[in-house]
Order: C-alpha cells, then structure tokens, then sequence
C-alpha cells in the first residue's frame, strides 16, 4: 500500500498582519499539504523584537482562520524554545564546529573586500571579553539540491557568504538555526515558501547535515513584486488582507500560482474554494520564476 507522509508547514515572522504575498504562501503551502492528506502546521517565527509588531501575531491567526487555512495542532512560537536553541549553539561550540566571532561589518568589509566572512576568527574557542557572536564555521565544498520549482540549486558557502551567524551579538538566535531546529523538531517534510529564502536554503541545508538531520523537500514560489520591483512587507508599506471577504483574494492567489479556479466559485466560500484548490493543485502549474508583479490577474 502506498503510504503518504507529508508534513508541511507555513511560518510567518509577526512582523506585520498577513498581506497578499503571504496570504499567497500560506496558501500554497496549505493546499500542497492537504492535496497530499498531509499535516499543515503553524510555527510563529517571533525570535527577532525589535524587527515585530506588536498584535502582529495574533492578527495574522486571525486572517488564516478567516481565510479558512485552519493549521493542524497546536501553533509553535519560536519565543518559547529558546533553551532548545542554545543548547545547539553549545554543541556546536563544543564539538569545535562554531566559534565566537568579534567582528564588525566593517572589518569584515576590509578583510574580505565583500561581504563573505574571511574566516577571521576560526580560532576563537573561548568566549571574549568583547560582545561576540557565534558563527559556524563552513566547510570549502558544494552543496546541491533540486528544488521542487527553481530545480537544481548549488553554491559553495565558503565563497558565498562564509561563516555564518548562528547566534547574533545582542543574543538573539539566527533565523538559520531557529528554522532548522524547528522544522526537524515538527518532522518537517515538506518546505514550500517564497523564493526569497532560496539563498538561505544551502545554509540551512548545511545546517542539516552538521546536526545530522533529514532534508526536507523544498519548493520555492514565486514571490508577488509591487511595481518597483520589491518584495511586499512592512517595510514596502503592503495593505493587509482584509478580514471582509476572502473569496476574491484566494481566487487571485491561486490563479497567481497558475491554477484556473472555474468561475463557478466566484462568490463562493472561503471553505468551498479551498476544497475546489485541493482536488485540482498542480504543483507543476505554479509559475517557476522567482517573481510575479502584483497585478497578473
Ligand atoms: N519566517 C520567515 C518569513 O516570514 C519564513 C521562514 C520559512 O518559511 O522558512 O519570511
Ligand atoms: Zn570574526
């Protein structure tokens, strides 16, 4: 018998309410997950502060629920787990694979005439008495992987970006590691998120085989550009999904990642759209470049 295993997930960072692009993410990874009768679970990414806002979280719990993109379990909130955090931070120092590092932008600037980390403080294996952050160290070799949209992805991290931040110097724990620990944790299968962490895959990929933990499968969307040319967020000043009615803006969702939903389910609910997307997900159909401007449909 054929058993299906999927596990996937979507994690925002709180540091606005959900806008269209990643309505469009939690959609996608939603329908991919319950077209394969698999897990959809909810991780809150809120291990930066000073980047958050505060209601941010519960406001984008809200719009899933309103968007009927209903998560399996209990929501994970990275806030909490940082003891899990550190003590990887530890084994890693204490097996000689990271190190303390102390310098600044602008050494590493001058060092490396980019801004790859030249490896300076390799050697560093005692904590300074200086603010320090703790890098891994990166071996000088190809990390490869085929992606479930952008295909065959490569990069050699020795020569592009370097040792890299697992812990930042005001204490706070990387994205990198965070995401890793967790989707382990989860048992993660399937990663399905905007193409914006496509670079960050190959470190965590890294990070992975350092801890010895399973890959999961990656497939990264096309991300929704104003007409600029820039990613919406916060910064970018994107509107919030309205909380009114969500038909209209999951239809423009799907047909962004190249699905047709028949006009039969204009006006229909949010529930029956999302039933209608998890019969009919194509993956395949989904557009394979890394960007779509706002206004496709
Ligand atoms: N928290 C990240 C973000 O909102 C996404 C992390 C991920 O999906 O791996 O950009
Ligand atoms: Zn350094």
């Amino acid at each position: 018998m054929k058993s299906h295993h999927y596990v996937g997930r979507f994690a925002p960072s709180p540091t606005g309410p959900l806008h269209i692009g990643s309505l469009l993410t939690a959609v996608a990874s939603y329908v991919d997950a319950k077209s394969h009768n698999g897990k959809w679970l909810l991780r809150m990414e809120d291990i930066d502060p000073p980047r958050e806002m505060s209601g941010a979280a519960d406001s984008i719990l809200q719009t899933l629920e309103h968007y009927g993109l209903r998560w399996d379990g209990d929501v994970l909130f990275q806030s909490r787990q940082h003891s899990r955090y550190e003590a990887a931070v530890q084994q890693l120092l204490a097996s000689g694979k990271a190190f303390y590092c102390t310098c600044s932008r602008s050494q590493i600037l001058a060092a490396s005439g980019s801004s790859s980390y030249p490896g300076t403080c390799r050697q560093r294996h005692q904590p300074p008495d200086q603010p320090f952050a703790i890098r891994l160290q990166v071996q000088d070799r190809e990390i490869h992987f085929e992606d479930g949209l952008q295909r065959y992805q490569r990069c050699n991290l020795q020569q592009q970006g370097g040792d890299f931040v697992i812990k930042r110097k005001e204490g706070l724990y990387a994205y990198h590691l965070a995401v890793v620990l967790d989707d382990a944790l989860q048992g993660v299968t399937h990663v399905v998120r905007g193409s914006d962490l496509l670079d960050a895959t190959f470190c965590h990929w890294y990070l992975q085989d350092v801890l010895e933990l399973p890959h999961p499968q990656y497939a990264h969307l096309p991300v929704i550009v104003n007409a600029e040319g820039q990613k919406l967020s916060k910064q970018t000043f994107a509107e919030p999904v309205p909380l009114a009615d969500p038909g209209p803006y999951l239809l423009y969702c799907l047909q962004a990642l190249g699905q047709s939903p028949p006009d039969s389910l204009r006006g229909a609910s949010a529930a029956a759209i999302l039933e209608w997307s998890c019969e009919h997900w194509q993956m395949q159909r989904v557009p394979h470049q890394r960007c779509i401007p706002q206004q496709t449909a």
